[in-house]
């Protein structure tokens, strides 16, 4: 039996945002608002968006020994997120400064900090968690060979029926043992292009067939307001979005990748799991913020 439904290997981060009436040119000091501090990253946010849904998560990151890495173990415990995976010091945790324009656009400068510390070697200490995980979701805000590294161990595990799932966020090309371990790997257009290494040819369908061409066991692909599209060797189907009023789409990959690793742990096939995750991702735009915005099981099935 497995102890955890998702095992999320990622970053944490402290997002410090503060409106501006206009970004300030070099050498220039502009004043702005209140610093507002909100727990991100895309591991974090991946967990606590699992965590909030129902599934039994865990965390396995690092973060600085200061107000920030606190900062985010209490907001994982608040969630319910088993945090005995969460590593403390060697860099400062993560930060985000993101500045926000009257129109709503952002300006940030990302410090990885303690993210970029998650070593190979922290991978393998934490063999216990993996093999205690049914599915593992990562994404490329820590070192691409520790990412590596996990792709590596869910491969290795003695029953095989861990299942390892990618964003690869923010995307680089990604070796080839990396993307035969991911089932799906999951992407949006922007990562789509950067992993197939060149212009996207044809609508969505094509770009997924030519993902899968490139190792993965399954894709998906999110596009938004337009819903997603998942593919696999069975073919390719569109997943169509739930209709909302958008706020805020900030976190609307995170909250769905969580729900469609969390389903497919459940036994879901990938297109219900896929079409749980877009309700997911669409409750998420209708609340401001990231971690904020993420619903529980009951909010899904209300919307
Ligand atoms: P981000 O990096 O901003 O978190 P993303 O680009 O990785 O997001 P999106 O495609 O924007 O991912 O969103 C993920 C999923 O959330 C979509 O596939 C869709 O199902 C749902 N979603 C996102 N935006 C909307 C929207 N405006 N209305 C309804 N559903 C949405």
């Amino acid at each position: 039996m497995y102890d955890y439904d998702l095992l999320v290997v990622g970053s944490a981060n402290a997002d410090l945002v503060i409106g501006v009436e206009r970004r300030p040119a070099a050498g220039e000091t502009v004043l702005g608002s209140d610093l507002a501090v909100h727990p991100g990253g895309k591991g974090a946010n991946q967990a606590v968006a699992a965590a909030r849904l129902g599934a039994r998560t865990a965390l396995l990151a690092r973060v600085g020994d200061d107000a920030h890495g606190r900062l985010l173990l209490d907001s994982q415990r608040d969630a319910g997120v088993d945090t005995s995976g969460v590593l403390v010091g060697g860099a400062p945790t993560g930060v985000a400064l993101i500045t926000v324009d009257p129109s709503g656009d952002n300006s940030i400068v990302v410090s990885p900090g303690a993210n970029f510390r998650l070593t190979p070697e922290d991978v393998r200490a934490a063999a216990g968690l993996l093999r205690s995980s049914r599915v593992v979701s990562t994404q490329l805000e820590i070192p691409l060979e520790s990412v590596a590294e996990v792709a590596r161990a869910v491969r290795d595990l003695p029953d095989g029926t861990t299942r390892l799932v990618l964003n690869p966020s923010p995307p680089r090309p990604l070796p080839e043992e990396v993307l035969a371990a991911c089932d799906p790997l999951i992407v949006n257009e922007h990562e789509a292009r950067v992993i197939v290494g060149g212009d996207l040819q044809g609508a969505p369908e094509d770009w997924a067939r030519a993902l899968l061409g490139l190792g993965p066991r399954s894709v998906v692909v999110t596009l938004g307001a337009e819903g997603a599209l998942v593919a696999s060797a069975a073919g390719t189907v569109r997943v169509p979005a739930v209709k909302v009023d958008a706020v805020d789409t900030t976190g609307a990959g995170d909250a769905f990748t969580a729900a469609l690793a969390w389903r497919l742990g459940q036994g879901e096939p990938l297109a219900e799991a896929a079409a749980y995750a877009a309700r997911v991702g669409a409750a998420a735009v209708t609340r401001a913020g990231a971690q904020e915005s993420f619903p529980t099981a009951e909010e899904v099935a209300a919307l």
